[in-house]
C-alpha cells in the first residue's frame, strides 16, 4: 500500500490560479498512490494578520483588530467567490466560513475584555490558527466539487502537543495515536483528508501552534504517523535553491540534499522550509520532495538519507539574523545563558540556540541564533528589549548585544578537511568576520558578519558554488 502527504504551502492555496493547480496535482495524484493525504497552511499574509489581531485585541484596540478581521474575510469571501463551485458547495462553505468568523470575532472580544467572558485558553493560538481552518475548508470543497472525498480536517484533533503557546511541541505518541483512531480509518474509505498545518491542541484540548512555518512540521509529523512513503512540500519556488533568488538572481536548484543538510539550511535561514520537518523524516527515512506548484513537471529538489557523490562540495549559502553579545573582558557565560533563557521564555520567544562561544583573556564573544519560527522581526525586536534588560543587570553589565548576520556555507562533509573553510574565508577577505564555526553535522560552516556586509558576503560566496 503506497501513501503519499502532500504539503500546499501559502502561497498555492492563496489564489484561484494556485488552487486549480492544487486541484490537477491532486486529481493526477489520486491515480497513482492508495492513499492520499492534504495538508494546508493558510493563505499568504494571513497568519502575520492574525497575529496582529490578536495583539490588538490583548491591547483593547477594538477598531484596529475588527478593521484586521473585516479584511480578512473580504479575502476569503472573494476567493469562495471566484472558485468554481456550485451553489450548495458554495453555500455549505460560506456557512461554514461564517461560523469560524463569529468564532474569531468572539475569542478577539474576549481577549480585548470588552464581553463578560474571559477570554478562552489558548486563545491566542486559536485566533492566529484560525487561517488554516479556512484554508483547509476551501481547498476540501474544491476537491469534493470534482469528484474527490475531500474533507477538512482540524489538527486539533489530531496532533496533540506540549502546551507552549506560539511555539509547541508535538507528542508523538499521543498524535500517532489519534491518527490511528481518527485517521487512518478515512483514508480505508478513500476519503482524501485536507488538515490544518500549523494547529494542535493540549491532550485536554487547548489550542496550540507550532510556530511560524510551521505547517511544514505538521506534514512531517503526519507522513511519520501514517508511515507515508513520500513527503511532497508544494511552493511557488522551484525547490531549495543555493541562496535565496530574491537576493541573488543567479541562485539555481539544487537537486538532490541529504537530510542533514536541508536541516542546516533551514535552521540558518533558508526560509522555505521549518528546520524541525527534518527529524520526523529521517526516523523513518521517508524522502522529502519540494516542488513548484506552477511547474508540476519539474523535479524540485529530492532529500534523502546519505551523502550523494564521492566528493565533498558546497552547495548552498544561507543567511539568517543573529545576536551577538560582546564583553571587553571574560564575562560570565553561564550568566549571560540563564539570563538569555529566561528572557526568551517571559517574551514567549522560541529557545534560541547559541551557535558560536569565544573566550579571550580580554574579550567574550556570544552568538545566538534566533529561529526564524519567531517571526521576521524577532531578532531585531529582542535585541532592543535584551539591551535594556542588560543595563539593570549588574553581573551582567559589561556584556553588550548587537545585531549580527550568520552566512553559512552548506554541503555534504565540506566540514571534514579545511579546504572548504579556507576557500570560504579566502572568499571574504573584504568582509569582517567577527566569528567562524562548523555545524555539528560537519555539512555547515558559519561566519558571524556585521549585517551590513550580508549581501556582500553571500554575493562571494554564492559566487564561489557556481565556480565549483
Ligand atoms: N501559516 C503559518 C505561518 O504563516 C504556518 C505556515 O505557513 O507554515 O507561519
Ligand atoms: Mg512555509
Amino acid at each position: 500500500m503506497t501513501t503519499l502527504v502532500m504539503k500546499f504551502g501559502g502561497s498555492t492555496v492563496g489564489t484561484i490560479p494556485g488552487l486549480t493547480q492544487v486541484l490537477s496535482i491532486v486529481l493526477y495524484e489520486r491515480e497513482r498512490w492508495d492513499r492520499l493525504i492534504v495538508v494546508v497552511s493558510a493563505l499568504d499574509g494571513v497568519t502575520d494578520m492574525l497575529l496582529e489581531a490578536g495583539s490588538l485585541a490583548q491591547m483593547g484596540n477594538r477598531r484596529g483588530y475588527r478593521r484586521l478581521v473585516a479584511t480578512l474575510r473580504t479575502r476569503h469571501v472573494s476567493l469562495l467567490e471566484n472558485l468554481p463551485l456550485g451553489a450548495a458547495e458554495k453555500s455549505a462553505l460560506q456557512t461554514d466560513i461564517d461560523r469560524l468568523w463569529f468564532d474569531l470575532l468572539d475569542i478577539c472580544q474576549a481577549l480585548s475584555g470588552e464581553s463578560s467572558q474571559p477570554p478562552p485558553p489558548g486563545a491566542l493560538d486559536a485566533v492566529v490558527g484560525t487561517g488554516e481552518r479556512l484554508a483547509a475548508r476551501i481547498a476540501a470543497a474544491l476537491l469534493r466539487q470534482n469528484q474527490v472525498r475531500g474533507v477538512a480536517i482540524d489538527a486539533t484533533d489530531l496532533v496533540i502537543t506540549d502546551d507552549v503557546s506560539g511555539s509547541a511541541e508535538p507528542n508523538l505518541a499521543r498524535t500517532r495515536q489519534r491518527i490511528a483512531g481518527q485517521l487512518l480509518p478515512m483514508l480505508d474509505r478513500k476519503i482524501v483528508p485536507v488538515i490544518t498545518g500549523f494547529i494542535g491542541a493540549t491532550p485536554e484540548g487547548k489550542p496550540t501552534t507550532l510556530g511560524r512555518g510551521g505547517s511544514d512540521y505538521s506534514a512531517s509529523i503526519i507522513a511519520l504517523c501514517v508511515e507515508a512513503d513520500e513527503l511532497w512540500v508544494w511552493t511557488d519556488v522551484d525547490g531549495m535553491m543555493s541562496v535565496d533568488p530574491s537576493e541573488i538572481a543567479s541562485a539555481r536548484v539544487i537537486p538532490f540534499l541529504s537530510y542533514e543538510e536541508v536541516a542546516e539550511m533551514s535552521y540558518f535561514g533558508a526560509r522555505i522550509l521549518h528546520p524541525r520537518m527534518i527529524a520526523p523524516l529521517r526516523q523513518r527515512n521517508i524522502p522529502l520532495r519540494v516542488r513548484n506548484v506552477f511547474k508540476p513537471q519539474q523535479p524540485g529538489t529530492l532529500v534523502q538519507a546519505g551523502a550523494i557523490g564521492a566528493k565533498a562540495f558546497l552547495k548552498a549559502v544561507t543567511s539568517i539574523q543573529g545576536l551577538g553579545f560582546h564583553a571587553p573582558a571574560r564575562g560570565s557565560l553561564a550568566g549571560l545563558a540563564t539570563f538569555m533563557d529566561t528572557t526568551l521564555v517571559q517574551l514567549r520567544y522560541p529557545p534560541a540556540e547559541v551557535m558560536i562561544a569565544e573566550q579571550a583573556a580580554e574579550y567574550s564573544f556570544v552568538c545566538y541564533v534566533i529561529p526564524t519560527s519567531a517571526g521576521p522581526d524577532a531578532s531585531h525586536n529582542l535585541q532592543l528589549e535584551l539591551s535594556d534588560r542588560l543595563k539593570h543587570r549588574d553581573d551582567l553589565r559589561a556584556w553588550s548585544v548587537t545585531l549580527v548576520s550568520v552566512v553559512t556555507v552548506i554541503g555534504d562533509r565540506i566540514g571534514e578537511s579545511t579546504l572548504h573553510s579556507a576557500a570560504a574565508l579566502q572568499a571574504l577577505t573584504s568582509v569582517r568576520v567577527l566569528a567562524v564555526a562548523h555545524g555539528a553535522a560537519r555539512c555547515s560552516i558559519s561566519v558571524v558578519i556585521d549585517p551590513e556586509d550580508a549581501d556582500l558576503a553571500l554575493n562571494h560566496l554564492h559566487a564561489l558554488i557556481l565556480k565549483r
